[in-house]
């Protein structure tokens, strides 16, 4: 359309130049924002069976705007999508989480993996092996304590492409999650050609596992289907003791969720492997 030239700037509505003012105005207020490191990452817990024993962290961004406060993931990430922006954000994300890693590592800390999410886009991309498996070494931390959370629809986009960057990951022994599982509408026979640790159920299915018959068959069905594949399986979004009994009685082991934790800033997290490493 673009190369239509001026002829099409009669639809161009005076609403939709707000728009893209908007937007575009939001992209360079996103790479400001990596420049001037507004950015900080928040710690979800996942753990098993019960509070104590904490298996894995994921952890989450953050925005620390100067006028607006805290801004959520989820009105910026989809933005950053567009664009290559999501790249730098990323990138920026593998190296937090892993520095992150480094200084509880040297603190002594029980580490345990910390969980990332990455864009479809960055995870076909040429440059994130090579990037990770880089700052792996330069943080001396071992592949194993980094996870990948990638959603089901990125991967059903160019399945062998994944296919072909999920076993090099595997080589590093990094570890793979579905995000937001069962939420892709899609056919399943892609699980079995993948590389694949965990699948996470969407909080959707969860919120409701408790109350409606069709969300809990959802549940006993994902749960059935990791343990069949030899996946972990991980509800999150788990927010009352009726859902953690219910999942429980269904197999489910792996909880994350405010009913047992929040995303957790660096200084709680200290605490808590603390805490875990005392035991
Ligand atoms: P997600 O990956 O599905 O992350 C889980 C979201 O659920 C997080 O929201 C988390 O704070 C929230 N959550 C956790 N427990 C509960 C609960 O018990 N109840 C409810 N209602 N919510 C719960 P958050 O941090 O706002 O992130 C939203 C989304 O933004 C994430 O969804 C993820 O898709 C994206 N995102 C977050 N951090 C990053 C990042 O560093 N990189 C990228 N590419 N995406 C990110
Ligand atoms: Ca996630
Ligand atoms: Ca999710
Ligand atoms: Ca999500």
């Amino acid at each position: 359309a673009k190369d239509k030239g001026r002829d099409n700037a009669q639809f161009f509505t005076p609403k939709m130049a707000s728009i893209v003012s908007k937007k575009f105005g939001f992209e360079k207020e996103i790479n400001e924002a990596l420049l001037l490191e507004q950015f900080h990452l928040v710690f979800q817990p996942q753990a098993f069976m019960g509070k104590e024993n904490i298996v894995a962290l994921e952890a989450l961004i953050r925005w620390d705007h100067p006028t607006k406060g805290i801004i959520s993931p989820a009105e910026f990430i989809p933005i950053a999508e567009e664009s290559s922006l999501i790249m730098k954000i990323d990138e920026w994300v593998i190296d937090q989480a892993l520095k992150q890693q480094k200084s509880w590592q040297d603190q002594g800390l029980a580490l345990v993996p910390v969980a990332i999410n990455l864009s479809g886009r960055h995870l076909v991309s040429d440059s994130l092996v090579p990037y990770i498996s880089k700052k792996l070494k330069d943080y001396g931390i071992k592949g194993g304590l980094l996870e990948i959370e990638i959603t089901e629809g990125v991967l059903l986009q160019d399945i062998e492409r994944c296919i072909d960057v999920m076993a090099e990951l595997k080589i590093l022994n990094i570890k793979i999650s579905v995000d937001d599982f069962g939420t892709g509408y899609s056919s399943l026979s892609y699980l079995k050609r993948l590389s694949l640790d965990t699948l996470k159920i969407d909080k959707s299915f969860v919120e409701e596992c408790d109350l409606h018959t069709e969300d809990t068959s959802i549940c006993e069905a994902i749960i059935h289907l990791a343990r069949n594949l030899n996946l972990t399986v991980v509800a999150e979004g788990v927010e009352t003791v009726s859902q953690v009994r219910v999942l429980k009685s269904l197999g489910c082991e792996i909880f994350q969720g405010y009913y047992y934790y929040k995303p957790m800033k660096n200084d709680q997290i200290v605490c808590l492997l603390a805490k875990t490493h005392s035991e």
